[in-house]
């Protein structure tokens, strides 16, 4: 006899998670399958979001998950560098290795059952005929369920499309230079076509160094960016990952089947960020099944799709279109734009940017007089789109 859930949910980590405890608090039973044989490890994250954010994802981060508060941003052109405040955002450095099975056992409190080492093979609807259950292939046998959930992160979309992936690699180091204060993010077209390279401080003289771009080996650019600072410094854990820029799929829920999270394309297209974002989709998901559930009816699990799309739509629409016109400006022009900020523009984005809702910022130091005129010279009247 196969084990039966209302729900099983592929993917440990925030958004299968978060949409377990969902499901779970509603009284129905739900599993969590993770490939891995620890929630949280491998973390492949800066951990960087708004304490904001986590509020809104009802999570009150224990002492242990919270590895550093941030006060300032540090934004570098190849040769020019402007630096935003960003105490009144509240942004945190979180330890996913730790958050993460914070939230496990949030799920498991509620009753929702968790599995590692446990990998999803397939999922096929249609092996039980007389019933409307799924069933999952996994490494420790089949099990049945009303509906499925696919929150196996990027590894996923893959699986559909490949260009919107961008190749990352993130060190964590101890090196002097590092300021526990400061974020720090630099653009170079050359060295990191369609991303950045950027510094998280979990202290002072540690952190999370990183780079993405287009087609580059990351770990010899990573190695050129720590080389550049020309100081000695000591790599303690090494990750490489794949990122995705493109944003979210026009469809999450495909029969009964609900995808979430990375796996839905819900990181940021600007950078890369998804706890956020990703933890708002398994909420989502979850509540919406926990309808479906109550009322019998499938139809109500496209509530999840809606509820996402109306928090966050026009926010990635801004940042699809930001992204693409960042990507056309060459380096002198980043420069040029970096140039023209002035210290009363720095403070407005300072004091009204929103870390979880960043394109307004964005749009922010791209309508500066000085920025609309270099992008004008360049693309002319698609910029537009960014200020309607
Ligand atoms: C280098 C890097 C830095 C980042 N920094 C930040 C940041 O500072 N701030 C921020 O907000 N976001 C950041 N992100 C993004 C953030 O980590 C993700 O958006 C977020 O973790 C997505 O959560 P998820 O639950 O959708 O998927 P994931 O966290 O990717 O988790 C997917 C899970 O599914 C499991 N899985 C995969 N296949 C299977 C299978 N077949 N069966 C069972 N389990 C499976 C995996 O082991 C994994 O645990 C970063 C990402 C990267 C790569």
């Amino acid at each position: 006899m196969m084990d039966s859930y209302d729900v099983i949910v592929a993917g440990g980590s925030i958004s299968g998670l978060l949409a377990a405890r969902e499901i779970a608090s509603a009284g129905f039973s739900v599993a969590v399958i993770e490939e891995d044989s620890e929630i949280g490890t491998p973390e492949h994250c800066g951990g960087l979001v708004s304490m904001q954010g986590i509020q809104d994802l009802s999570i009150i981060p224990s002492s242990g998950a919270i590895q550093n508060n941030i006060k300032y941003a540090k934004i570098f052109s190849p040769s020019k560098s402007f630096e935003l405040n960003a105490v009144e955002q509240k942004v945190i450095v979180l330890d996913r290795r730790v958050f993460d099975k914070q939230i496990a056992f949030q799920a498991q409190k509620m009753g929702a059952e968790i599995k590692v080492k446990c990998s999803m093979r397939s999922v096929s609807q249609d092996a039980v005929s007389d019933t409307r259950k799924c069933t999952v292939k996994t490494s420790e046998g089949d099990l049945l369920s009303t509906y499925f959930i696919d929150a196996r992160g990027v590894s996923s979309i893959l699986q559909r499309n490949r260009e919107g992936i961008l190749q990352s690699a993130q060190y964590e180091v101890y090196t002097e230079w590092i300021d526990q204060d400061t974020v720090e993010v630099k653009f170079d077209k050359d060295k990191y076509p369609g991303f950045f390279a950027w510094v998280i401080p979990t202290g002072s003289g540690s952190g999370k160094v990183g780079v993405a771009g287009r087609s580059i080996n990351a770990a010899n650019v990573l190695k050129s960016y720590l080389e550049s600072k020309g100081e000695k410094y000591s790599i303690v854990r090494k990750v490489y990952a794949p990122i995705w820029t493109l944003g979210p799929l026009k469809n999450f829920v495909f029969n009964n089947t609900l995808v979430i999270g990375d796996a839905a394309g819900q990181t940021k297209p600007t950078t890369a960020g998804g706890i956020y974002t990703c933890g708002m989709g398994g909420i989502c998901a979850g509540r919406a099944i926990v309808k479906a559930l109550e009322e019998n009816n499938d139809r109500l699990l496209k509530h999840y799709e809606k509820n996402w799309f109306s928090m966050f739509k026009r926010e990635f629409d801004k940042m699809l279109f930001a992204r693409r016109l960042l990507e056309r400006l060459d380096n002198k022009a980043i420069d040029d734009i970096f140039s023209n900020i002035s210290n009363s523009e720095i403070k407005d984005v300072s004091t009204s940017g929103n870390f979880d809702f960043h394109s307004n910022a964005i749009t922010k130091i791209l309508s500066t007089k000085g920025a609309i005129k270099i992008i004008r010279t360049m693309i002319g009247s698609e910029i537009r789109h960014l200020y309607k």
